[in-house]
Order: structure tokens, then C-alpha cells, then sequence
């Protein structure tokens, strides 16, 4: 691939890029360049105050030094999307215009072509939350680059952290990453509207196919799912599990019901786990029927209705879970809710040639430049990004941190109100006595993270 100019952006002057070789495998130098988009809102900087995706470098790169001792190091590369980039691509393009200009001119306001260069030459970025665009033409930034690159698998982790207040009382098992079906299913955008000529002539199609039961007046969706895009996600899914050596992964599905979507999403899986991972895999059915699990992860299936009761019963027993893009979307909030709600919830978009990782969580307009916002849900997804570089050490030193810093403040909230906390607003807020106002800045907590990164 030719190195790309730019009309704006200057990469590292050091560093290395990350290449994905032809059999998909990623090869990280110890000095890889990762795009960087701070995003908007709360993921900016303004003037002296740092946003949330700096705050999380900043541990990032801690958590590196402090495992690799200088060998390893992260080249961040600014590139912008959002606001930030139409402020600094397109200035003088006001709102009223922005409905006149066609899909493409829009989708350059907030996803310029210098950024969509970057990523597809360096492969990797962190990502802080994004404004969604105005506009009726181009919808959303995230959905067009999931598209643009491929970016198949919506992977969520979900885990509970001591001194964070969960409304579950069984939040402390909860330790599961869930992985989405990003490209398929309803999603695909193909709807026909109640009273249309093509809604008209897709129902004519179905009654002559003898479904009868469908009204004239019906609107239309499609859900196309097929055994390509089913089994690169679950053999996503099946591959962490080994690398984890993580118990389990369960195919969630519809399939009672939608037989040949969601029922063949689960056997699409099963049939995968025997003809790839037959020595590394065995079915749930297998071990009931006296099978050898050691060493083995355990390949099962729920219904979606009873995924949604077992991950608050007894959630200990999920660890990978595999679904399709529908059922992902409401079991990835369902679950963070879980565990004390999207405030700290991590993800990334990730595919064959390209990874992008990113909090789930949106630009929280009001916090801007205040130096105020939680920059959890960022930096663990910068975990997410350390540990889909093989570099785990760094991933689980950042783990760790977070983990002492909110138990610290816990512990000090149980010895009654007044005593000086180390976490943001949102977490400060939940301890008996202790109003908003306890919290410390974004900057504050972040450095927290870095001194029980040194050991406390
Ligand atoms: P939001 O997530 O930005 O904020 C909702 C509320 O959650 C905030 O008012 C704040 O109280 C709290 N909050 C969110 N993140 C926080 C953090 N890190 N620390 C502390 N508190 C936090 O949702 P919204 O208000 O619906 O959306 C605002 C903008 O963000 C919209 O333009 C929306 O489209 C966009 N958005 C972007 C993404 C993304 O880029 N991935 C995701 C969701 C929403």
C-alpha cells in the first residue's frame, strides 16, 4: 500500500505500522502508531482542560512503560472525526447548508478523507465519542466506517468493578465479552414502508409463495444472515476464548422461532467449533453426555429470552457470548446495566483488516471542556486494544489499577461521608453521603489509576 499524503494531518515522526498479513494475522512492532481520535464533547481538550481520551492515553501509555520498561511504546497519530474535524476542515460550512450537500459532501464534514486514509494505511485506532452529524443525508460515523472497513464484530466487555455501585446483587460474577454480529441481520437497512409499491410488490411475492397471513397494509423488513458472516464472528469469538482459556461460548440466538436466521446462526456455529476447533472445543451436549471438558471451551447455546434471565441469575456461567446483531445491541446494554450502567463500558469494532476501539457511551455535551467526565469507559477500551496487540501484561497493570482505584475510594466512602475520594463525579455520587461534588477531575482520577499502577 502506497504512504498516503495528507491535506492536514501529520503522522509520527516515530513509529511503526501495524500490518494484517493475507492469512489475517496482525503483526504489531513494538513501536506501532495507533490512530487517535479525541472525539467531541467530553473526548476534547479545551485550552488547559483534558478530555477523557487524553486522560486515558495518559494511562495508557504508563501502563506501557511500566510493563515493557521503555521496549515497547504506542506512537499515538491524531487524526479527527465530528465536530472537531468539520471545525477544522470545513469552517465556514453553516448548519442551514449542510441539508443541500449530497451524502458524500456531508459524510466529509464529519469523517474527512485525510482520517479515513489514516486508518485504512495504519489499521488500529482508539476512538472518544463523536457528535452525531446533522443532517438527513449521511446518518452516522460510527455505521459508515463499521461498513467502509469491515468491521464485523461489535465486541463488549462486561465486568463488574468493585466499588461501583450495581443495581445486581450478583454484579461481582458478572464477567462476560460479548460479541455482536455488526453487518447482518435487520440492520441492513433493507425496509419497505407500510402503503409503498415495493412494500406492494414484496407482500404480492409472498402471497403467491402462499403466506397469506402478511396484510397489504404491512411494512417490510429483511433479515438476511448468512454461514460466511455468522461463522467469521463466532470464529472471532471461539479464537478469544482459546487465547483467554476462558470456560465458555455461548451461541444466543432466536432460533425456536426464526429457524433459518437465527436457528442456523447457532448450528452455522456448532459446525464451525467441529471442523476448526474440534481438539480445543466440545459441546455442551457432548460433556452431558460424558464428554472430556478439561481443557476444553465448552460450545453451548441459549434462547434470547433466557439469556436475558441467565445473565442476572447467574451470570458466572457466561463468559463469551456469540449473537447476532439484534440480540447484541439489547444484551450489550442490558448486561452493562448489570454491572452499574454504561458509564464504564468498553468496546470495540473490530474486523479481518482494521480495529477500531471505542467507549460506548456519547459526548455528554454539558461536561465539555470542565475536566469532569469519567475517562473509564475509554481507557478500557484501550485495554481491549493492549490486549488485541498481544500485550497483555500492560492490559491487565491498567485492570488492576482501575480496580485498586475505585476499591480505594469504596473504602474510604464506608468509613463515613467527608473523606477525600479519587474518583469522578459519576462514581463519587453513588456512595451514602457523598454528593457529586466529592468527585475529582477526569485528570485527577486518571492520574489515581497511574500511581496504583506503581504499586499505590
Ligand atoms: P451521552 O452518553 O453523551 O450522555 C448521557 C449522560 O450520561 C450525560 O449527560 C452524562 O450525565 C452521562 N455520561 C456519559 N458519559 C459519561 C462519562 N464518561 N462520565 C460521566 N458521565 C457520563 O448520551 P447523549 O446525551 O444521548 O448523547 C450526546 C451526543 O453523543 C449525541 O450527539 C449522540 O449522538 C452522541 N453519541 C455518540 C456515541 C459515540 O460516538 N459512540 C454514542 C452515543 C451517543
Amino acid at each position: 500500500m502506497t504512504v498516503p499524503t495528507y491535506e492536514k494531518l501529520t503522522p509520527p515522526r516515530q513509529g511503526t505500522r501495524v500490518t494484517v498479513d493475507a492469512n489475517g494475522r496482525w503483526h504489531i512492532p513494538d513501536d506501532p502508531i495507533i490512530c487517535l481520535l479525541r472525539g467531541d464533547g467530553i473526548g476534547r481538550d479545551v485550552g488547559e482542560a483534558p478530555g477523557i481520551t487524553t486522560c486515558a492515553a495518559r494511562v495508557l501509555d504508563a501502563a506501557v512503560e511500566k510493563a515493557y520498561g521503555g521496549k515497547r511504546r504506542i506512537h499515538w497519530f491524531d487524526i479527527h472525526a465530528g465536530d472537531v474535524a468539520r471545525e477544522m476542515y470545513f469552517p465556514n460550512v453553516k448548519d442551514e447548508q449542510v441539508n443541500a450537500l449530497s451524502e458524500d459532501q456531508q459524510r466529509q464534514l464529519y469523517l474527512p478523507d485525510d482520517t479515513l486514509k489514516a486508518f485504512e494505511y495504519y489499521s488500529i485506532g482508539l476512538k472518544g465519542p463523536l457528535t452525531t452529524p446533522i443532517g438527513g443525508g449521511f446518518r452516522s460515523i460510527n455505521v459508515y466506517l463499521r461498513i467502509r472497513f469491515d468491521l464485523y464484530a461489535c465486541v463488549r466487555p462486561v465486568r463488574y468493578f468493585k466499588g461501583v455501585e450495581a443495581p445486581n446483587k450478583r454484579a461481582n460474577k458478572v464477567n462476560m465479552v460479548i460479541f455482536r454480529e455488526n453487518t447482518e441481520d435487520v440492520y441492513c437497512g433493507i425496509e419497505f414502508k407500510s402503503g409503498t409499491e415495493k412494500a406492494k410488490r414484496i407482500i404480492d411475492l409472498l402471497r403467491e409463495m402462499g403466506y397469506t397471513n402478511v396484510l397489504p397494509s404491512a411494512g417490510i423488513g429483511i433479515k438476511p444472515m448468512s454461514p460466511e458472516g455468522s461463522k467469521r464472528l463466532i470464529r472471532m469469538a471461539i479464537r478469544y476464548a482459546i487465547d483467554k482459556k476462558l470456560p465458555s461460548v455461548t451461541l444466543m440466538h432466536k432460533g425456536n422461532i426464526m429457524k433459518f436466521t437465527e436457528g442456523a446462526f447457532k448450528d452455522w456455529g456448532y459446525e464451525l467449533a467441529r471442523q476448526e476447533f474440534a481438539a480445543q472445543t466440545i459441546s455442551e451436549d457432548d460433556v452431558y453426555k460424558g464428554g472430556d471438558a478439561k481443557g476444553k471451551v465448552i460450545v453451548k447455546d441459549r434462547i434470547a429470552d433466557s439469556m436475558f434471565q441467565q445473565v442476572q441469575l447467574r451470570p458466572d456461567e457466561y463468559s463469551v457470548i456469540a449473537t447476532p446483531n439484534l440480540n447484541g445491541d439489547y444484551l450489550s446494554d442490558a448486561a452493562a446495566a448489570l454491572v452499574g450502567g454504561i458509564g464504564l463500558a468498553a468496546g470495540a469494532n473490530i474486523g479481518d483488516r482494521a480495529a477500531m476501539f471505542e467507549a460506548t457511551h456519547g459526548t455528554a455535551p454539558k461536561y465539555t471542556g470542565k475536566n469532569m467526565a469519567n475517562p473509564g469507559a475509554v481507557l478500557l477500551s484501550g485495554v481491549l486494544l493492549l490486549e488485541h496487540m498481544g500485550w497483555g501484561e500492560a492490559a491487565n497493570l491498567v485492570n488492576h489499577a482501575v480496580e485498586s482505584t475505585f476499591a480505594e475510594s469504596e473504602e474510604i466512602a464506608q468509613k463515613g461521608p467527608g473523606g477525600k475520594l479519587f474518583v469522578t463525579y459519576d462514581i463519587a455520587r453513588q456512595f451514602p453521603g457523598y454528593g457529586e461534588k466529592a468527585g475529582v477531575s477526569s485528570s485527577a482520577f486518571s492520574e489515581r489509576i497511574i500511581h496504583h499502577l506503581h504499586g499505590g
